[in-house]
């Protein structure tokens, strides 16, 4: 009896990852349409900074308007796009949209925004691409001083000496370059002092800790600390509350980005906040 029922359970579990698999490849399909079809859109995160309590660029995150595969998160569709090769496409499409918003709102008159990118590994391992990257910038008629790179921090682990060379390339065009993520992959700060990057994104998971647990408060400190001394940036994420701003505020962490400044929203709201003069106010209350 007991064997039986355990046959079944396996049998179950099978049918479970059969029907699992087949809902990837709907979804992997679905996506490889994607673009053309005109599914994908950006929406753009305020970055601020402390000091100034001014915006002072964006970051840009995907989403995709399907009619069946809406409740993806950004997340596993970054998965599922990085397991079929498709990411090389998006990327390239995310950059490009990236950069063509952010022109229009230099020529709008808020000509000092940056924006900034999310670039998966398997996109940044690609040969060609710090000549993709410099196509699109002339393309798009966009300076590379206004435009920032994402590369987690469990892609950056990773770099050898080639990766590297690629960073450095990156860097010397003028374009900047963040460590996302920062904090969930163990690796030490000191390793990243050979590496030519500008910013640190402090992980949300620690800023959400930082009025429930004493360690993610010392994490984030010693963070800022190092950062401060190897002359990299800091950029807290996921800041939702007041209390939190005035703990990385005391820290002199350098940029928050967060659902309490604005959630991910349209262009179209994001220039409702460069223009809303009340935004100092609502930072320092
Ligand atoms: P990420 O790059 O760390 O982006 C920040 C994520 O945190 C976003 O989730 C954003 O909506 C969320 N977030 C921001 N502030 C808060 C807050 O105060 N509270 C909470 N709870 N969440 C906050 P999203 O848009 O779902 O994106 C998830 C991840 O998907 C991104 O994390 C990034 O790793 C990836 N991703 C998104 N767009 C792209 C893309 O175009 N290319 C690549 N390669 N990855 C992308
Ligand atoms: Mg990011
Ligand atoms: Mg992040
Ligand atoms: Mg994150």
């Amino acid at each position: 009896q007991a064997k039986k029922q355990g046959g079944n359970r396996y049998q179950f579990f099978d049918q479970n990852i059969d029907r699992a698999i087949k809902i990837e490849q709907k979804v992997e399909n679905a996506l490889f349409h994607a673009i053309e079809k005109n599914e994908l859109y950006l929406v753009f995160q305020p970055i601020v900074d402390l000091k100034t309590n001014t915006i002072i660029g964006t970051e840009a995150l995907i989403r995709w308007d399907h009619d069946y595969f809406k409740q993806i998160t950004p997340l596993k569709l970054i998965e599922i796009a990085e397991q079929s090769g498709l990411i090389v496409d998006i990327g390239k499409w995310v950059l490009r949209e990236a950069l063509k918003q952010n022109k229009k709102w230099h020529d709008l008159g808020y000509s000092s925004m940056f924006v900034s990118v999310n670039i998966s590994a398997i996109q940044f391992d690609q040969p060609n691409f710090v000549s993709m990257v410099k196509s699109i910038l002339e393309e798009t008629s966009m300076s590379p001083e206004f435009l920032e790179l994402e590369v987690t921090e469990t892609n950056a682990m990773t770099m050898v000496d080639e990766k590297l060379a690629k960073m450095s390339k990156l860097k010397e065009m003028g374009i900047r370059i963040a460590i996302d993520d920062f904090g969930t992959g163990y690796s030490s700060l000191a390793y990243f002092t050979r590496f030519p990057i500008n910013t640190l994104k402090i992980d949300r998971s620690f800023v959400n800790e930082i009025y429930h647990d004493e360690n993610a408060k010392t994490i984030i400190t010693t963070i800022i600390n190092m950062a401060k001394t190897i002359n990299i940036a800091t950029t807290a994420e996921g800041v939702e509350t007041f209390d939190q701003v005035k703990f990385l505020e005391e820290q002199g962490c350098d940029k928050i980005q967060g659902f309490l400044i604005s959630r991910p929203v349209n262009p179209e709201d994001i220039e409702e906040l460069f223009k809303n003069k009340e935004l100092s106010k609502r930072i320092e209350a």
